[in-house]
């Protein structure tokens, strides 16, 4: 009995503002604007589909343990549906569905042709060995082997999850279907079938979307200081990248805490130590500690919040003294801060516009598998930077044309896109 004992996770108890909620009053008020009809609106509020999965799984002391795993397909109207998996034990499935909503906007601001999904398995994956991983991820694939699929529905990495696990999910899935099907999942090693620039991919589009707002403002790079909160993928890419751009990054955090220098933080030797020193920066002599709140209102021009949900709220809000806020995290700004960011004439990129380079790498990979060619860096790169150019311009001018802040005008932007494709494909 002992070595077959099964239990669950229990579900974590959501102690911060719901995303769902979050995401659901922005996308009234842009609904509003619209003048959206109530048939539309109603198919839009709620997920296509949620799937529950119950993933029994061997650990290493041989005992059994069930996982609770969830994908939830926001909608599909643009194409398949398209969005991260998270391996976090705060995993909520009203996150879940939050995180899939946004990946239907986010690919409908860059005009991508992809519906949004997003899953989550709520576990502790440090605490894991890889090869609890590894099972845990094939008991998933085989789970959702119905849901997930070149042509409808196809997973990528979030937080929690990388390259490694994306391989283990390609592989059980062409399993499945017996023939290989690279193009199931996104974020793969670049060996077997990852896209050249799609690490950096979310960074760099952090990096030209601050540039296109800095162009707004009249300000030039080389005169304008930055603190980026953060310094995982997104963000360490991100400050590496408006650093060679000439900005003044004056600080920079991680879990172990914000390190500030007024001077301006070499952002290559704090890469370089990160990486030499288990993937932190703590003891990084190229700054000086700050408390880790105390970064967010900060005296520099431009704040990137490339970390975590729900960070900048109407607490800390009023403090903000940063001219432009580029949201590299998803979610990073609660939606009672809005009015008071407003208020303050502040411009803010917002997360499904601003971190939205990740997804149209991921979209490059997924026509890459299915061309079955490789495309060289430098096409990544240039196709990318004018999507989220052009997808920058778009939402600017809808912002203007409405007068109302960017956040809005990107739903704006999304929803109309959506709703027409609605119009013209029909059927309800
Ligand atoms: P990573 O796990 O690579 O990095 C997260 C970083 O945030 C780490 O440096 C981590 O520190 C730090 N961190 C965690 N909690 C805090 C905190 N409370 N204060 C300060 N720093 C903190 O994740 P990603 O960079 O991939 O993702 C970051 C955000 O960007 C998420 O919201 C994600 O959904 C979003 N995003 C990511 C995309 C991508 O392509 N990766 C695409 C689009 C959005 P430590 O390393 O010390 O744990």
């Amino acid at each position: 009995m002992a070595a077959h004992t099964v239990y669950k996770e229990p579900a974590p108890i959501m102690d911060r503002e719901n995303p769902l909620e979050s995401m659901m009053s922005r996308f009234n008020i842009a609904a509003e604007i619209l003048g959206l009809d109530d048939e539309t609106y109603n198919v839009l509020k709620a997920p296509d589909k949620q799937v529950i999965v119950n993933l029994p799984v061997t650990m290493d002391d041989g005992k059994l343990r069930v996982f609770e795993g969830y994908r939830v397909i926001h909608n599909t109207i643009l194409g398949p549906s398209k969005g991260g998996i998270r391996y976090d034990k705060h995993v909520h499935i009203d996150e879940v569905k939050a995180l899939a909503a946004w990946m239907t906007w986010k690919c409908a601001v860059v005009d991508i042709p992809y519906g949004g999904a997003k899953g989550g398995i709520i576990c502790d994956p440090t605490t894991m060995s890889p090869g609890e991983l590894e099972r845990l991820t094939r008991a998933y694939t085989l789970a959702l082997k119905d849901v997930f699929g070149p042509d409808r529905d196809i997973p990528a990495p979030d937080m929690g999850t990388g390259p490694r696990e994306m391989a283990w999910l390609m592989d059980e899935f062409s399993k499945t279907v017996g023939a290989t099907s690279p193009a199931v999942v996104t974020g793969k090693p670049l060996v077997m079938g990852g896209s050249l620039g799609r690490t950096e991919a979310t960074g760099r589009g952090v990096m030209v979307s601050t540039l296109a707002a800095l162009k707004k403002l009249n300000l030039k790079p080389t005169d304008v200081s930055a603190a980026v909160q953060g310094f995982g993928n997104v963000g360490s890419w991100a400050a590496k990248l408006l650093f060679d751009k000439g900005l003044k990054i004056k600080a920079v955090s991680d879990i172990s805490g914000a390190y500030w220098n007024a001077d301006g933080i070499n952002i290559d030797e704090a890469i370089a130590y990160k990486n030499a020193h288990n993937g932190r920066l703590e003891g990084f002599t190229g700054a000086t500690t700050m408390d880790a709140d105390d970064l967010l209102t900060s005296d520099v021009d431009v704040l990137v919040p490339a970390a975590v949900e729900d960070v900048i709220t109407e607490h800390n809000a009023r403090d903000i003294k940063a001219k432009l806020i580029v949201e590299g995290a998803n979610g990073p700004t609660s939606a009672s801060a809005d009015p008071i960011i407003n208020e303050k004439g502040i411009l803010v990129v917002p997360d499904i516009l601003a971190n939205s380079g990740g997804v149209t790498v991921s979209y490059f990979e997924w026509v890459q598998n299915r061309q079955g060619f490789k495309w060289t860096e430098e096409m990544v790169t240039e196709r990318a930077d004018r999507i989220m150019n052009d997808a920058f311009e778009k939402v600017y001018q809808t912002s203007q044309k409405y007068k109302i802040p960017m956040r809005i005008a990107a739903y704006v932007v999304s929803i109309d896109k959506v709703a027409q494709t609605y119009k013209f494909r029909g059927g309800f």
